[in-house]
């Protein structure tokens, strides 16, 4: 059973063993609270100045993190593991709920919070608790997402560019212990007050990722998240044992691409019914037909071709069939080399 806990100051991270929380945040206009699950372990097995933060839920209708962090609650052994892991399922929990990308209770976005306010609505309170409270904990944060409604995506780990070439390197390197697909660097100038960008800014070593997508649980992308979180605890020294891959010995290797220029997600030019004509994580030359946009006030209007204005790998197109104008509607990225990054 957890323990609920009014006052986020009075629980003792340093405590050792396994302990189970339920944060208590005050509903903002009425009597209630949405309850945050929070498990902290201090292993028997000595100390690790490393220190592993791992989130699932920020945005409430994507599974595969809410899915692989409540088992790694269940299935982590204090006895097994040195130093501190902490593990918060479901962080906006009002939102997963209500299988919502933002929290029905203030209308805000997790994935937006950040750094959060102690005196602002419901969700400003969470991300200020997480930057206060959790964030010095750990030097290394994991957020692991899927595309909810907004895009469907190949599965991959994401970082934004990391201006500093240590941090860059380390984080890149970890994300190749989650063995998907593909590792994507994504810009900064999308949004503002990620999770991420707060833990990076930190200088922490920060992964969040794209596990899914469309309110499904995906079973790979639960996998991934769940055995990539337990070899990070091996890459770190917070479990015992070799690094082990995720997909099967003969997968290629994860391929390192990059969108971090905003011309690089395409926005639909007017509203229609999408037919994709390619499959997600497919290279795409310069001219390829990617889909066509449909308008059926008219059934003989010939369909609007959508063809693609450069090379790339395509890292995420819309997922619904009725994009509309101004929504992004894919994102072609290219391939780097990983020795850029790692050195
Ligand atoms: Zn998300």
């Amino acid at each position: 059973m957890s323990t609920l806990v009014h006052d986020a100051s009075a629980i003792d991270f340093d405590r050792p063993g396994k302990h189970d929380y339920q944060v208590a945040f005050h509903l903002d206009g009425a009597w209630g609270y949405s309850l945050v699950p929070l498990t902290v372990i201090n292993g028997k097995r000595g100390r690790n100045t490393n220190g592993v933060l791992c989130f699932g839920g920020t945005h409430g209708n994507e599974y595969e993190g809410q899915i692989a962090v409540k088992q790694l609650c269940n299935t982590l052994d204090a006895d097994q593991i040195s130093g501190r892991v902490v593990l918060i399922p479901q962080l906006s929990e009002s939102a997963c709920v209500a299988n919502t990308r933002t929290s029905p209770l203030d209308g805000v976005n997790m994935n937006r919070a950040f750094p959060g306010n102690p005196r602002g609505t419901i969700s400003y309170r969470i991300s200020n608790f997480v930057k206060s409270n959790i964030f010095p904990l750990g030097r290394v944060v994991i957020d692991v997402h899927s595309g909810g409604k907004e895009g469907a995506f190949p599965m991959c780990t994401s970082f934004h560019p990391i201006p500093s070439a240590e941090q860059r390197a380390e984080i890149a390197k970890v994300s190749r212990l989650f063995d998907t697909p593909f590792a994507f660097i994504y810009s900064s100038a999308m949004a503002s007050g990620l999770l991420t960008d707060e833990a990076e800014a930190e200088g922490k070593i920060t992964l969040g990722g794209e596990f899914g997508g469309g309110e499904t649980t995906n079973r790979l992308g639960v996998r991934h998240a769940y055995e990539g979180i337990l070899n990070v605890l091996r890459h770190y020294g917070h479990l015992e044992g070799a690094i082990r891959p995720v997909r099967d010995e003969n997968a290629p290797a994860t391929k390192l691409v990059k969108a971090d220029a905003l011309n690089a997600y395409v926005p639909c030019p007017r509203d229609g019914i999408w037919e994709p004509l390619v499959d997600l994580g497919s290279y795409i030359s310069t001219g390829e037909l990617i889909g066509r946009l449909h308008d059926f006030a008219d059934h003989t209007s010939p369909a609007l071709e959508i063809r693609a204005g450069k090379d790339g790998y395509l890292l995420m197109m819309h997922l619904s069939a009725r994009p509309q104008k101004g929504q992004t509607l894919y994102v072609l990225a290219d391939e780097v080399d990983w020795s850029e990054v790692i050195g």
